[in-house]
């Protein structure tokens, strides 16, 4: 099964014709609002696909536990904290500017990660708090699970986390963060998978570099892109495919997942995938 580590944020988007200036107003062209954050997404992805997966994160009394169908939600932890909130503005020329208010998420903590019993996969992200990313790591290390890190937003990460690290999932922005591919695979990391949008991977293990190519799409919002690829990475992986497949699947999913507005709109079903890799 799939255990997936993150944040649950609600999204408000806010379209405007040009991002404010600092002490100026803008009168904006529109807003929607959607369930968010990279633990929210990449679990949705997985349970669209059809796999068991269950989400740890900490929520506020606002979570809308319909906003994640088809995920256990048995282990994430109710906050007296709201849910983590990420408005996001977008301008006439798609650029966007995003603040995060990280609420309840700010307190997930090495003891609500919990054991992991059985077999699989555990993928975590970085807009929780790092101490509980690492206790994840630890136990999944400890417990023989394989361990998906999809570092974003980028910091430095400790060796112990690289060296716990079975797959590093950064995009391009990240790595430039993180340091070279080459570094990361050399202080532990078991392979490193860098995204590069419509270009599709690379995968980076010791053994060399293979370079899976995008699948092309009619695109028109790329927000979760990152995170549908990174779900159903971690799937593929749980289902025992090996790394080659599970990213050729996994770029066939972000490219998918670029052909409706929103974060989680257009994740595929297994079915979807494997008509479209084939
Ligand atoms: P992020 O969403 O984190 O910025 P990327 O932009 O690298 O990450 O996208 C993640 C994955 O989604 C890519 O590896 C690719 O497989 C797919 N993808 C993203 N944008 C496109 C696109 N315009 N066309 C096809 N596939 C895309």
């Amino acid at each position: 099964s799939v255990v997936v580590v993150g944040a649950v944020n609600s999204d408000l988007i806010v379209h405007v014709p040009r991002i404010a200036a600092p002490g100026s107003t803008v009168i904006a062209t529109g807003s929607a609002t959607g369930p968010g954050g990279k633990g929210g997404n990449q679990a949705a992805a997985v349970a669209r696909l059809g796999g068991s997966c269950a989400l740890i994160a900490r929520v506020g009394p606002d979570f809308d536990p319909a906003s994640l169908s088809c995920v256990d939600l048995s282990r994430v932890v109710a906050d007296p904290a709201p849910t983590g909130l990420a408005v996001v503005l977008v301008d006439a020329a798609g650029e966007n500017a995003i603040t995060v208010v990280p609420g309840a998420n700010a307190n997930l903590s090495p003891a609500d990660i919990g054991p992991l019993t059985g077999a699989g996969v555990v993928l975590a992200s970085l807009e929780v708090p790092l101490p509980a990313v690492a206790e994840a790591a630890a136990r999944a290390a400890a417990a023989g699970w394989t361990f998906v890190l999809n570092p974003a937003p980028a910091v430095q990460l400790p060796d112990l986390l690289l060296r716990q690290t079975d797959v590093l999932v950064p995009n391009e922005h990240e790595l430039a963060v993180l340091g070279s591919p080459q570094s990361l695979l050399a202080a532990g990391a078991g392979a490193v998978v860098v995204t590069l949008g419509a270009a599709g991977c690379r995968i980076h293990r010791p053994s060399g570099t293979v370079t899976i190519p995008g699948v092309r799409v009619a695109t028109v919002d790329t927000t979760g892109a990152g995170d549908a690829f990174c779900g159903a990475l971690a799937w593929a992986l749980d289902s025992g495919r090996p790394l080659d497949e599970a990213a050729r699947l996994a770029c066939a999913a972000g490219a998918l997942a670029t052909t409706a507005v929103g974060a989680r709109t257009a994740h595929p079903t297994a079915a979807e995938l494997t008509a479209l890799v084939r």
